[in-house]
């Protein structure tokens, strides 16, 4: 994991001499190892050693997830954090091919992976990750079976425990680690004393913790360590300047920074150049602090998530308070307040409410400051953070001194100012080393003196000289003061050289911009387009052809969320002229750039280096140098994101970005509607496709209402239906067709209307002797007998029961008897088959009249009224002895007025007057009176 300088400069001096595989592992291990200390020679080496990779391919996955790591390392710490993340992730990819092979060394591949993106989602601010990281690299180090990886990182695990909340780390971790490191292993001791020393600091023993960290100090100094010894050289300076010790601190800030400076790494940097300010500023060098902290912020800037920010924050609001800035101040601290909960950093928390008090109370808003200030006091206590507790009883003295307040119940002291200063001087007083702040002693100067107690605040007033005299030594302020001058110098020497370059920069951007809005306004030609499409495939092709024109992307894809929004698919991609497959990621795929992309709702800017470091490890596809990615979102929704990726390195400038987001809004808009309209057609869709299939259940529903059962005759029901109609044309054509002057025997040959009404003789017979079944196979054979007689175009109802009702369409009157004796003769002229395969004899009644009745008044009977003819014509036959039929014609001596009803009641009378003609099969005398039976045409007209 780390080695000491003295390996190296061995290593180095062997490399003259060895050849082959030697050489290579002794490459791999130098470059490895020279990652923080010389970041340039060691990507030198790495570009050595790709070429020798292919003489090696059994060790080489594990090699070149090594090298992987390596270039890894110099992009996390320069803050470029996304492009390491992604290096990390395909070295993780190769350690897993490694493992059955080479499993102990891919696993300590793995821990190194994996402690490395703990660091790079510690400085992005998500500790949470970070703790994952890191126990994901303390079980890789423990299946690689390496002692002293697995130290450092449980020691690395303790550390980041304590800043949450040390006293659960301590409990945790007590036990783990021996307070004796003799005998630890170099590395490892040094980890372990980090540990103790951040518990130490958390607890503000600070004299402790420095001593802890020095020797960590050393050990990374001596082991490559580069940011670690910086962060440690800052921290150590904030123990000093916490026990108000600022010549020590100020030493410590300066080695520090010696080392920060050549590495250009911003964390480093940012760390030590404001806790220079914080210690400027408690020395009262509140112009010099304010342009120190200024330049940290701006440093720090790209790392706004990581605690040294959080750190900076609340220097940035002490400074406002000093400067009796209060409304910045208050910003600051509620900043930091919301870093601290995202960070679940307990020790940023009592500060954040100590600093809000503070101001508030400035601002004339008492009683929030009164509550702050406690909050804060809780809290501390809480940690047991002695320093804390310090900071918020001097704020609610202040507090007290300002506003006319209720003191506490519980209360010594003479009154609440007094109260809490003197608990502030107790806890003091159990911090070993510290020195009491002059400004804190003269409060309670001013106090005693305030109450008349004069003597007091004598002797408080001489300790306060003393105090002020011990920590703000001449020297210290000098020494302060040179730092501050010699960081500034140093800029100014570099200033003409960074004129220039801003100059440039300018020119650059000037230019930019000119291109830039050219391309605007070709982007919003390309927009119309685009967003004209409704088609998913039309957006893809219509993007893919704009990419290809403004940007050198060798590959391009667009990601979209599935319905459930867990998976992201690849619908379109297109790569060096070839179609991508379809494949599909996980919204949670720790890995995959693009679930990142759409998780976090961010642009993600991935450079490669040159060197070629980098075998690119998705099958398949080719080594892209640029990669970006940007989520496809409309409005708050985010549906999916879009890459372009380039073979060459820094393809995409921020103008090429611009371009992309453009180009992303777009595509967003344009797949958004076309998503919206597929809807939207699909659902019309479905509802034609529910409107076929409800109007065939309709039809076939009606088929069977209209339709009988038993027989598959049309019903009384289908009849009802359609007379009318049917009634309709014969009048019309009996109407007009008399202006036509046709004969009238064509006249009625084409629209006169024959009912017929044909009874079963003795049907219940049937039932009777031979069973239900039987009587209903025998309606059966007599649909098929009434289809042998009546045209297809005929209308053949079952009226009901042994019932049936034939309307002859366009059949001449005169022709009606011959279709009754054919009809007469089909039932009776041939035997019925049984179910039993018995054979059955049976005959039937016929009664019939024709429509119109009065063919010279057409619309003197109705069709009902015919048929009422046509059932006393079948009645007649049954009484003169059944198997008959029997008709009612009219004659020229038909009355019109009043013909029904004497047709029904005094039908012998108008037999016997010739005003209508009785027509029949029988020879003999037809029986006419007696009970009529209802047909019930007037009710019941259903059959049901
Ligand atoms: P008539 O010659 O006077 O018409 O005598 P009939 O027995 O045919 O007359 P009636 O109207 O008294 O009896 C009709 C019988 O038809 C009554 C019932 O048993 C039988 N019937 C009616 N509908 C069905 C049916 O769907 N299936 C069977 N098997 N029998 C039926
Ligand atoms: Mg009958
Ligand atoms: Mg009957």
């Amino acid at each position: 994991m780390f080695a000491l300088d003295d390996e190296l400069a061995q290593w180095d001096s062997l490399l003259q001499e060895v050849q082959g595989s030697e050489r290579f592992e002794l490459l791999t291990a130098l470059a490895w190892h020279l990652r923080q200390r010389d970041p340039t020679r060691a990507l030198q080496l790495s570009a050595e050693i790709v070429p020798l990779l292919e003489s090696l391919p059994a060790a080489a996955v594990l090699h070149r997830a090594r090298l992987l790591l390596i270039a890894a390392e110099p992009q996390w710490l320069r803050g470029e954090l996304d492009t390491a993340q992604y290096h990390l992730e395909q070295a993780l990819l190769l350690c897993a091919q490694a493992a059955p092979a080479l499993p102990a060394a891919a696993a300590a591949c793995r821990a190194d992976a994996c402690w490395t993106m703990a660091w790079v989602s510690n400085d992005r601010g998500v500790s949470a990750a970070g703790n994952s990281w890191l126990r994901q690299a303390a079980a890789a180090a423990r299946e690689a079976g390496d002692a002293v990886r697995i130290d450092v990182i449980d020691a690395a695990a303790g550390i980041c425990d304590a800043f949450g909340d040390w006293q659960a780390a301590q409990q945790r971790w007590n036990g783990r680690f021996d307070a004796d490191l003799d005998g630890v292993p170099p590395i490892a001791a040094g980890w372990i004393s980090d540990f103790f020393g951040t518990c130490a600091f958390q607890r503000s023993e600070f004299g402790r913790a420095i001593g802890h960290l020095m020797l960590s100090f050393e050990t990374a100094l001596a082991t490559g360590q580069i940011r670690r010894a910086i962060i440690i050289a800052a921290n150590i300076g904030n123990g000093f300047t916490s026990l108000n010790a600022h010549e020590a601190a100020l030493d410590w800030m300066q080695r520090g920074l010696d080392l920060a400076r050549p590495t250009g790494w911003p964390l480093s940097i940012g760390m030590c150049l404001m806790q220079t300010a914080e210690t400027l500023r408690q020395l009262g060098q509140r112009d010099a602090a304010q342009s120190l902290l200024r330049e940290a912020l701006n440093t720090l800037a790209p790392l706004s998530g990581s605690r040294a920010y959080a750190v900076a924050l609340e220097y940035q609001g002490d400074l406002a308070l000093d400067l009796g800035n209060h409304v910045a101040a208050l910003d600051s601290f509620t900043r930091l307040a919301a870093r601290g909960d995202a960070l679940c950093q307990n020790d940023f928390q009592s500060s954040a409410r100590r600093g809000q008090a503070h101001a508030l109370s400035h601002l004339a808003r008492p009683g929030e400051a009164l509550a702050a200030a406690q909050a804060a006091l809780a809290l501390a206590r809480d940690h047991a953070d002695a320093s804390g507790q310090i900071a918020a009883l001097n704020v609610l003295a202040d507090i007290h001194a300002r506003h006319d307040l209720p003191g506490p119940e519980l209360m010594m002291a003479p009154n609440a100012v007094l109260h809490y200063l003197q608990l502030a001087l107790e806890i003091a007083a159990t911090i070993e080393g510290y020195t009491v702040p002059g400004a804190l002693l003269d409060a309670a100067a001013r106090e005693y003196a305030a109450i008349g107690d004069y003597e007091r605040a004598y002797n408080i007033a001489l300790r306060a000289n003393a105090a002020r005299d011990q920590t703000h030594s001449k020297e210290a302020t000098n020494r302060a003061i040179a730092m501050q001058v010699q960081y500034q110098t140093e800029r100014a020497q570099t200033e003409s050289e960074h004129h220039r370059q801003l100059a440039a920069a300018e020119a650059q951007r000037a230019e930019v911009l000119q291109q830039t809005s050219a391309t605007l306004e070709h982007l919003s030609a390309i927009g119309q387009e685009i967003t004209a499409h409704l088609d998913a495939a039309a957006v893809f092709r219509a993007l893919d052809r704009h990419v290809h024109g403004l940007l050198d992307a060798t590959h391009f894809s667009i990601f979209l969320l599935t319905a459930n929004g867990e998976e992201l698919v690849c619908t379109f991609g297109i790569e060096a002229g070839k179609p991508l497959p379809p494949i599909r990621v996980p919204l949670s795929s720790p890995s995959a750039n693009s679930a990142r992309c759409v998780r976090e709702r961010r642009e993600i800017l991935i450079e490669l280096d040159e060197q070629g470091v980098t075998p690119h490890l998705i099958p398949g596809t080719l080594p892209t140098m640029t990669l970006l990615f940007a989520p496809l979102r409309v409005g708050e929704r985010v549906m999916g994101a879009m890459t372009v990726q380039s073979l060459r390195a820094r393809s995409y400038g921020e103008r090429e970005r611009l371009i992309f987001r453009t180009l992303c809004a777009y595509g967003a808009i344009a797949l958004d509607n076309a998503s919206a309209y597929r809807q939207v057609a699909a659902t019309q869709e479905q509802l034609l496709e529910k409107n076929l299939e409800l109007e065939q259940a309709y039809k076939a529903l009606e088929e069977v209402s209209l339709t009988d059962q038993l027989t598959g005759l049309r019903n009384r029901r289908f009849f009802l239906q359609n007379v009318d109609a049917d009634v309709a044309m014969s009048l019309r054509g009996y109407e007009t067709g008399q202006h036509r002057e046709l004969t009238e025997c064509d006249l009625q040959a084409q629209n006169d209307l024959v009912f017929f009404m044909v009874d079963l003789d003795h049907f219940k017979a049937v039932n009777d002797r031979y069973g239900h079944a039987a009587g209903d196979s025998i309606l059966v054979q007599m649909q098929e007998r009434l289809r042998e007689v009546f045209r297809e175009s005929d209308y053949v109802i079952r009226w009901g029961g042994e019932e049936f009702l034939v309307l002859a369409r366009a059949t001449h009157r005169d022709d009606a008897a011959g279709l009754a004796e054919r009809m007469r003769r089909v039932v009776a002229e041939r035997d019925f088959e049984l179910p039993d395969g018995g054979r059955l004899s049976k005959t039937c009644s016929i009664g019939f009249a024709c429509f119109p009745f009065l063919p010279e008044q057409p619309r003197l009977l109705s069709w009902s009224q015919v048929v009422e003819l046509a059932d006393q014509g079948l009645y007649i036959a049954k009484r003169s002895g059944r198997n008959a039929w029997a008709a009612l014609y009219s004659t020229e001596a038909t009355r019109a007025e009043g013909v029904f009803p004497r047709l029904m009641q005094k039908l012998d009378q108008a037999v016997a007057e010739g005003e209508v003609r009785l027509v029949s099969n029988l020879a003999g005398p037809l029986v006419l009176g007696g009970e009529r039976r209802r047909i019930g045409l007037s009710s019941d007209l259903e059959l049901g």
